[in-house]
């Protein structure tokens, strides 16, 4: 991408996890475009049909500024990767004194890794497939999981273990998120499976929080909301691995009131939007 970054929203998100939310919010800024196409995306009308505005470097290096101002625990970069040379350069003029949090779909080599974390105090991955059927049926990446499992490995070695300071809010580490996907059982459970792999000290996140967007014609069976039976077998599943540390989401977090709205809030006076629409959230990230 360009080094002019494209962003559609930048403020306060109280949603997050518990250790990133803390009191006053997580200091998240949503930027457009996104190296996978999910078939699913909460989030598509900013990361698949670009809705956005462009910053130039030192504007984005303002955005941060403000954020830190406003009183957000950490600075949260939401699917950053494909901007990661640009926030660099922000970073260098605006370095936050809070925690840079690396929120992205987990779909990253090991040398992006590499040269991005003597900057991220924490990385956010998800981990989306186990299965690479999966991933070629619904992000046309087969690969998605040999790169995902190589790319948290890196991200969890050069973190460290998780380190929370006295309030409990996350100062380092590795935190990975597992979206659960209706009709998809044996594919979050073997990414489970990968989860408990991991060195103790990565605690990972279980979003229920999924809900149908856009046109799923195509695959039917990720048009509904996750049910509770299938979410119990899932907990239960957990149960049976107690390496596994972290938090998981209500079933009731699959609801639209959760929904950011992506209309350049915080980016200061950008003018109008070259694209339109709405769109579908919870939790931030990619
Ligand atoms: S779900 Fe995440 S990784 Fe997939 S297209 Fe949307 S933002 Fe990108």
């Amino acid at each position: 991408m360009s080094r002019v970054v494209r962003v559609a929203r930048a403020g306060l998100h109280h949603w997050e996890e518990p250790c990133l939310s803390g009191t006053r919010g997580s200091g998240t800024v949503f930027f457009s475009g996104c190296r996978l196409r999910c078939a699913f995306c909460q989030n598509q009308e900013i990361s698949r049909q670009g809705r956005g505005w462009n910053l130039e470097i030192p504007r984005l290096a303002e955005v941060f500024r403000e954020l830190e101002e406003q009183g957000a625990h950490n600075l949260n970069l939401v699917t950053p990767t494909h901007f990661a040379e640009s926030i660099r350069e922000a970073l260098a003029l605006a370095r936050p004194s809070i925690p840079v949090v690396w929120n992205s779909s987990g779909y990253e080599t090991v040398d992006l890794v590499a040269r991005v974390a003597p900057w991220v105090d924490i990385f956010l991955p998800d981990f989306k497939y186990a299965s690479p059927g999966l991933a070629a049926r619904y992000s046309a990446r087969e690969d998605y999981s040999e790169t995902a499992r190589a790319a948290i490995q890196a991200m969890r070695e050069a973190t460290g273990p998780a380190l929370f300071d006295e309030e409990g809010l996350l100062a380092r580490g590795t935190v990975v998120r597992h979206l659960v996907l209706p009709g998809n059982l044996p594919n979050t459970l073997a990414a489970l499976d990968f989860l408990a792999t991991l060195p103790a000290g990565t605690p990972v996140s279980i979003m229920a929080q999924y809900t149908p967007v856009g046109d799923l014609a195509a695959f039917p069976e990720l048009n509904r909301t996750l049910t509770s039976e299938e979410y119990e077998q899932v907990l239960d599943y957990l149960d049976g691995l107690p390496d596994l540390d972290g938090w998981v989401q209500d079933l009731q977090s699959a609801d639209a009131r959760f929904i950011p709205t992506f209309d350049g809030s915080g980016l200061g006076d950008v003018g109008p939007c070259t694209s339109e629409g709405s769109v579908l959230g919870a939790l931030s990230g990619g």
